[in-house]
């Protein structure tokens, strides 16, 4: 079924607009389990007595979400009840009753609200969250597997970036790195997508890594094996941060049990609010945050920023990756992303 444009206006004073939009990677994206060039979105407007909030679903495939879910979704969406002043824990609870799942979508409604709010009180995103944005955090810049020549010319997109995640979690981990490590002396950031399997050789492989300079692992094993990834946090001399296996708020209760971190997206968390609460729950549990993207423009992008200030790294690398951003990308300095002092999320347009 072909989807196209479409507004719902069923409140007299609230208004939401959609649209498809396939978002182009500038280089096919290949990690432990996939590889793929383009990633699904659905743009969305929420207007409001003459402002407009905007929000992104990214759908990346193996989350289960498709423009056809999203629109599925959105048509059950009665926007006379997303009513201002907004209450994000009565909104979420709404969303949530309308289906289960569908994070994403459920996310892109959230940002758009947290946009329009902040429009509406003419203050920035950032500081209604509570951000200082001097704590902002480096943003790293990821490379998917590939081959040592294409690794190359990857690491000269991310320039401007101080930091480098590399996806591993397939057979040569170890020439991955030491190629890496060939041309660049920054911090490195591991992902292994759960693409490890031996508890023992993934803990010689942390020390390994540890003295080739990574910060930090990611989903090293299973999400489904919470004893060998608690296992291997207990011994690992880096942070292991759970991210597949780490999803919404009640994610968070067991996590320092298995892991030493978190890494949370508005895509898996149902959006900004949400993301917010488990920030602070990490926080009281000793957990270590990270906040991490999926191929998203300057949208999603500057509502993950606003909360970065609040989290220990910033993974938010989504603009650098892909080649048809409708929105300009926002300013980013000495490896960090700006938070301006537009009221909402400060997005600009072309
Ligand atoms: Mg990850």
């Amino acid at each position: 079924m072909l989807i196209t444009p479409k507004t719902i206006a069923l409140a007299s004073n609230m208004e939401l607009a959609y649209r498809p939009y396939e978002l182009e990677l500038k280089h096919a994206f290949t990690i432990a389990k996939f590889s793929r060039t383009s990633t699904p979105l659905m743009l969305l407007e929420i207007r409001h007595e003459g402002y407009v909030g905007y929000g992104e679903a990214s759908m990346v495939p193996y989350m289960g979400e498709s423009i056809q879910s999203a629109a599925t979704y959105l048509a059950r969406v009665d926007v006379a009840r997303l009513r201002y002043p907004f209450n994000f824990d009565e909104i979420i609870q709404y969303l949530d009753n309308i289906a289960p799942g569908n994070p994403a979508i459920k996310a892109a409604i959230d940002i758009a609200l947290h946009d329009l709010d902040g429009k509406i009180k003419g203050q920035p995103c950032w500081k209604l969250l509570g951000s200082d944005p001097a704590k902002m955090p480096l943003t790293s810049y990821t490379i998917g597997i590939d081959t040592p020549e294409v690794l190359l010319e990857k690491l000269k997109d991310g320039e401007a970036c101080k930091v480098i995640k590399v996806k591993l979690g397939r057979d040569r981990d170890k020439e991955l790195i030491d190629t890496v490590r060939s041309v660049t002396d920054r911090p490195l950031y591991v992902d292994a997508n759960q693409g490890w399997t031996d508890r023992q050789e993934s803990l010689d492989l942390c020390f390994w890594l540890k003295e080739k300079g990574v910060v930090l692992i990611e989903q090293p094993m299973l999400k489904t094996d919470p004893a060998s990834n608690a296992w291997l946090s207990e011994r690992s001399p880096i942070p292991i941060i759970g991210d597949e296996a780490i999803q919404r708020l009640p994610d968070v209760a067991n996590a320092a049990s298995i892991y030493n971190g978190i890494n949370i997206k508005l895509m898996k968390s149902a959006g900004m609010h949400e993301a917010h609460q488990m920030i602070a729950q990490a926080r009281e549990s000793g957990l270590k945050v990270l906040i991490g993207c999926m191929s998203e423009t300057s949208c999603a992008t500057l509502a993950a920023a606003a909360l970065a200030p609040l989290c220990d790294w910033a993974d938010i690398d989504g603009p650098f990756l892909v080649s048809n951003n409708p929105f300009k990308t926002p300013e980013f300095s000495d490896g960090r992303w700006v938070l301006s002092n537009d009221a909402g999320l400060g997005l600009s347009h072309f």
